[in-house]
């Protein structure tokens, strides 16, 4: 996948070598989950994963898809036991338009069927977020505070949010507080990568 070695298996996209030499989080699940159950990033932000991440989104370099699934896939031992459902952080469907795919939706799949639950959707996004960069936590959190809209009650108890790169967090805890004021009991969240 990143250096054009065939992946270790069937179920593999990634070489042995590459697959180890991974920027890998000594810790990624967050001592400071804070509004959620469990807050887990398996990944630096950093090469090759911000080139990929980025070739995926702006140029969709959607063979890298199967590649960060597996990475996510491999959260499956510290993810909580109770997670009865999968959410992907939804994109404004005008930015989906541009985008041609959420890829967060992408990821979500192949979590849902490994943890044996469904992807839920009820959640849309009400407007285009501005950009987000260089913007402070507090001018994020205003940005976001209206973002997400439920369109029906979720009758699930834990939910996992699923993330390319979380970097204040700002996204996924306004999802969640979304989901926590419809009905959701426990909000969790998996990101292939941490930033900053
Ligand atoms: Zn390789």
């Amino acid at each position: 996948m990143f250096c054009g070695e065939p992946g270790r298996g069937s179920e593999q996209s990634i070489c042995t070598e590459c697959f180890a030499d991974l920027p890998w989080n000594e810790a990624p699940v967050s001592p400071t989950p804070g509004i959620f159950e469990a807050s887990i990033a398996m990944l630096h932000y950093s090469f090759p994963i911000d080139v990929a991440i980025k070739a995926l989104k702006f140029r969709r370099k959607l063979f890298f898809v199967p590649a960060f699934t597996e990475i996510l896939c491999a959260a499956q031992p510290l993810l909580p036991p109770d997670i009865d459902a999968v959410m992907p952080v939804p994109l404004h469907w005008r930015r989906k338009a541009m985008r041609g795919f959420n890829q967060a939706a992408e990821f979500a799949g192949p979590i849902a069927k490994l943890l044996g639950v469904p992807v839920v959707r009820n959640v849309r996004r009400k407007k285009a977020t501005p950009f987000q960069s260089g913007l402070d936590a507090a001018e994020r959190a205003r940005n976001l505070r209206s973002a997400f809209v439920s369109t029906r009650p979720d009758p699930h108890a834990h939910v996992l949010i699923i993330d390319d790169v979380v970097t204040t967090g700002a996204t996924a805890r306004a999802l969640a507080k979304r989901l926590l004021s419809c009905g959701v009991t426990k909000v969790s969240v998996l990101a292939v990568a941490r930033a900053g």
